[in-house]
């Protein structure tokens, strides 16, 4: 091998730096589409988080979520196993602390989609995370894309809608925010905001 080719890629490699860029937003706002436009970039990974819901139809587990007991959450709770969790509708979220770091090591730009709770804890700990907050045209629009799901019951969608509110009220939290109210329009903005 050409020596001076295997020293660039040694540097290369020495150098990688992850990032991570925080999706929240309520629940219904389209992030998963985002992500999945995201993800057809190279270098990048979907944070699979760790929750005690259940499995919605057609959600596998280890793909979708890390689908865990409730004590099997406290439990890497107390082993300080989480970057940071959070109760969202009554169940617990959480992003597992090693993979993240493993992302942050070997240069991938990791997609975390959390809660508000989350992003405030990823961003404490690791300030140099970019947020970004989608938000949904309208009100009225979430409420459409909750019941088009299809797959939650009306008590959900009341909760799920009222906690949007209180979400989008910490909106300016956040270093950027996006309208979804046209996929591709979204996407693009958020690529501008991963332009180095
Ligand atoms: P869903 O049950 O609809 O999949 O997710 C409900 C909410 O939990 C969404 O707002 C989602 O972003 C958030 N969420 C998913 N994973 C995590 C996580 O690891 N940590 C936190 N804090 N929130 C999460």
């Amino acid at each position: 091998m050409n020596p001076d080719v295997s020293k660039v890629a040694e540097d290369t490699d020495a150098d990688a730096v992850g990032r991570l860029l925080i999706l929240a937003g309520p629940s219904g706002v389209g992030k998963s589409s985002i992500v999945h436009e995201l993800l057809k970039r190279p270098g990048r990974k979907l944070s699979v988080s760790c929750t005690t819901r259940s499995p919605r139809e057609g959600e596998c587990d280890g793909v979708d979520y890390s689908f865990l007991s409730t004590e099997e959450f406290e439990a890497l709770v107390r082993g300080n196993g989480f970057a940071e969790y959070a109760e969202v509708h009554g169940n617990y979220y959480g992003t597992m602390r090693q993979p993240l770091e493993a992302a942050l090591a070997d240069g991938t730009v990791l997609i975390l989609d959390i809660d508000v709770q989350g992003a405030e804890q990823i961003k404490s700990k690791y300030p140099e995370a970019i947020s970004a907050f989608i938000l949904p045209p309208c009100i009225e629009d979430l409420e459409l894309r909750l019941r088009g799901r299809g797959t939650d019951d009306e008590a959900v969608i009341q909760r799920r809608l009222r906690r949007a509110e209180v979400e989008i009220s910490k909106q300016d939290e956040f270093d950027h925010r996006v309208v979804n109210d046209q996929l591709g329009r979204a996407v693009s903005q958020i690529e501008d905001i991963l332009k180095p």
